[in-house]
């Protein structure tokens, strides 16, 4: 008996019609067992179960029609194209072909009856038409056809093919034969509706599987995790004492609960993997300083990690007006010259105590650190297990290190339980005293001159101002474009102003020195593309204009709002929307006027918009698998958990097969 388990490692080749070439294209969709062919699911249904008489079918819809050939004939013309003229006992109707010629249909005007299925359209000329029509063989039963995702070279028609030869592979016993059967080949009495919409219950069955698999991977590394060692620590009160008094301010209960939770992780000899969510200005950097003070007095080695070079830059300083000179921080990111990498390089390998600040190149393989004990990384958005595992092996031999990942991206706790399983998770859900709330206004992208007009006031009472333009397409290219033409029109417009300009384009020491220039007051409007986004610190800015907000995600808006109100100035965010407004849109921003409070946005947005917006879940690849989408499927989480918490339990080799049939790089996981 053949489980689809054991087709994991069932050639392609054994198929009939699969030749190398086909193989090559299947390999470069990721299909390169029988157990992928059969996982690979249709993306949408036809309905194909009915003949229609052509006087009855209507503009608009694919039909499938009985019909004889009467004529065919090339069109003239560059465009070429060719047309078939066919006739029902109801009518007659022309068909369509564009690009193709008469001889390359594969059909002669003698072929007889035949059926063709297609999208029937309304031409003022010649009446109804149907479009590029396929054209099927009159053996071919009616009943809802499954349309796959494929590739140029490979037809729809073949891949029905080797996926009926793939199921006759599979035992009828196996558990998962009977969904994948009414999913490839649903019968005559489906309901085609809820096959489109991914909602049929064998669908649900295996997206339920796909995402328990995922959920079982987090588990299992939790458990191995539980099992290894990180150096432990105790409390030094003298340096709890010390720290707070270097910080000069009052830390607030969220962040002493934070900090003590923390420390509990710190003092069993097992190693932390902890997320600390916390709203943008909630203080984090502060509650990390305590950690790292407590690190460096049990003489660990501390690594604190920040996305880009200008936060890496933002964050030595603080750490420095804190920590200097007591402890050495070290600074490493790619831009450093040869010569001073080589001297940080020298001091991490000594054995003292110290603070190393830096971007990724905190980890490449050259920096090794004689004693790491504790890895903070700062402002993380990609969550994915493949980083967070990376991470690990940087330690002291026979130990791991702690982790801390801070982030000021809410995570709606129905997705974080699923995705982030492996992570215990801190909230900071307060802020520090004194911050007054940032009131914010929709405008009308057609009332920019007036905009003009209150941000030079703005600029000559020497206040600052960030004017964000967004990301317009996913290349960088064009949000790039978009600022700079923003900043050339601003300057002309505001000529008293100083201007300045950032996007992803710069090199970062353009950036930096801008963003230099901005921080001491130099510049007055800073324009931007989203990169300004996270952690950017200018506490005397005090007025955000974001423009096409309409475009970005609440929790995205959000984080690009907390830019300002961080000095004593009453702050304002001005949404700068280009009318007409969907109503969605107009919802979502009109909620962004109301609230600020980051969870409740980012409920809203995972409600309003799906998951795919709020963490950068594409990014980071979770919760995309071969069939389960997070968009369409957030609401089968919380079954997958269970699921894949009863699995847990089952055999290792179980656990093992499931791992291996769904997750594509399963041996990695269970290594680690
Ligand atoms: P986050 O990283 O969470 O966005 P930061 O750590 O950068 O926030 O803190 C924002 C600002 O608030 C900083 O200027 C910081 O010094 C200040 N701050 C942090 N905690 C407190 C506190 N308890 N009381 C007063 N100010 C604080
Ligand atoms: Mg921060």
């Amino acid at each position: 008996m053949t489980l689809l388990f054991d087709l994991c490692h069932a050639d392609l080749s054994q198929l009939r019609d699969m030749g190398p070439a086909s193989l090559k294209l299947m390999a470069q969709m990721g299909i390169q067992s029988i157990a992928e062919l059969l996982l690979h699911l249709p993306r949408s249904y036809e309905d194909r179960r009915m003949i229609l008489p052509i006087t009855q079918t209507r503009p608009g819809q694919k039909y499938l029609i009985q019909a004889n050939i009467l004529q065919m004939q090339n069109l003239p013309g560059p465009r070429g194209g060719c047309s078939v003229l066919v006739e029902d006992e109801s009518a007659q109707m022309l068909l369509r072909y564009f690009r193709l010629k008469t001889h390359q249909l594969g059909f002669r005007a003698e072929s007889g009856s035949s059926l063709f299925y297609g999208e029937v359209k309304y031409n003022a000329r010649s009446g109804k038409e149907m479009i590029h029509p396929e054209r099927l063989r009159t053996t071919t039963a009616p009943g809802l056809i499954a349309i796959y995702p494929s590739c140029e070279g490979i037809s729809q028609f073949r891949f029905r093919k080797w996926i009926a030869q793939a199921l006759e592979l599979l035992s009828k016993d196996d558990p998962y034969y009977l969904y994948l059967k009414q999913v490839h080949v649903p019968g005559f009495e489906e309901s085609i509706e809820l096959l489109n919409d991914f909602k049929h219950p064998a669908q649900i069955a295996l997206i339920v599987e796909e995402l328990a698999a995922q959920h079982l991977k987090l588990l299992q590394i939790r458990r191995t995790q539980s099992l290894a060692l990180a150096p432990n620590l105790q409390l030094c009160e003298q340096q709890d004492h010390w720290i707070r008094q270097r910080l000069g301010f009052q830390l607030t209960a969220a962040q002493e609960r934070v900090i003590n939770e923390i420390l509990a992780d710190l003092h069993q000899s097992r190693p932390m993997l902890r997320l600390v969510q916390g709203d943008v200005g909630s203080g984090k950097t502060a509650v990390a300083a305590v950690i790292v003070a407590q690190a460096l007095a049990a003489q660990w080695q501390v690594a604190l990690m920040a996305p880009t070079d200008l936060l890496a830059e933002q964050l030595l300083q603080r750490m420095k007006s804190w920590f200097e000179p007591f402890i050495p921080v070290v600074f490493l990111s790619g831009r450093l010259k040869k010569s001073e990498r080589l001297a940080a390089q020298t001091l991490l390998q000594t054995k003292q105590p110290l603070l190393a600040v830096g971007t990724h190149a905190l980890f490449q393989d050259d920096v090794l650190f004689s004693n790491l004990g504790l890895i903070i990384i700062d402002e993380q958005h990609r969550f994915g297990v493949e980083q967070r595992l990376a991470l690990r092996n940087k330690a002291a031999a026979g130990t791991e290190a702690h982790v801390l990942i801070m982030t000021a991206t809410p995570i709606p706790r129905t997705l974080s339980m699923s995705l982030l399983g492996d992570l215990d998770q801190s909230i900071l859900d307060q802020r520090p005293p004194g911050r007054q709330s940032i009131i914010t206004r929709l405008i009308g992208l057609d009332r920019i001159e007036e905009l003009c007009t209150r941000l030079r006031h703005h600029g000559q009472n020497h206040h600052r101002a960030y004017w964000v333009c967004p990301l317009i397409e996913e290349s960088e290219v064009i949000p790039a474009q978009a600022a700079e033409l923003r900043f050339e029109w601003l300057r002309n417009e505001l000529p008293q102003l100083r201007f300045g300009l950032i996007h992803g384009r710069l090199s970062s020491e353009q950036r930096q020195s801008t963003m230099l220039q901005f921080q001491k007051g130099d510049i007055d409007v800073l324009v931007a593309t989203t990169v300004i986004e996270v952690g950017v610190d200018v506490p005397e800015a005090s007025l955000m204009i974001i423009e096409n907000p309409e475009r970005l995600g609440l929790a995205q808006l959000h984080q690009l709002r907390g830019r300002v109100g961080r000095g004593a100035e009453q702050s304002y965010c001005i949404l700068l929307y280009q009318r007409p407004l969907s109503s969605m849109a107009n919802e979502r921003l009109s909620l962004l006027r109301q609230t600020d409070d980051g969870f409740a946005l980012a409920e809203a947005d995972l409600r309003l918009r799906g998951p795919g917006e709020i963490l950068g879940v594409r990014q980071s690849g979770l919760g995309q698998g071969r069939i389960a989408d997070l968009e369409r499927d957030a609401y089968l989480l919380d079954q997958a958990r269970e699921r894949a918490i009863s699995l847990l339990q089952t055999p290792d080799n179980l656990q093992t097969a499931i791992l291996n049939l769904w997750t594509p790089h399963a041996k990695e996981y269970s290594k680690a």
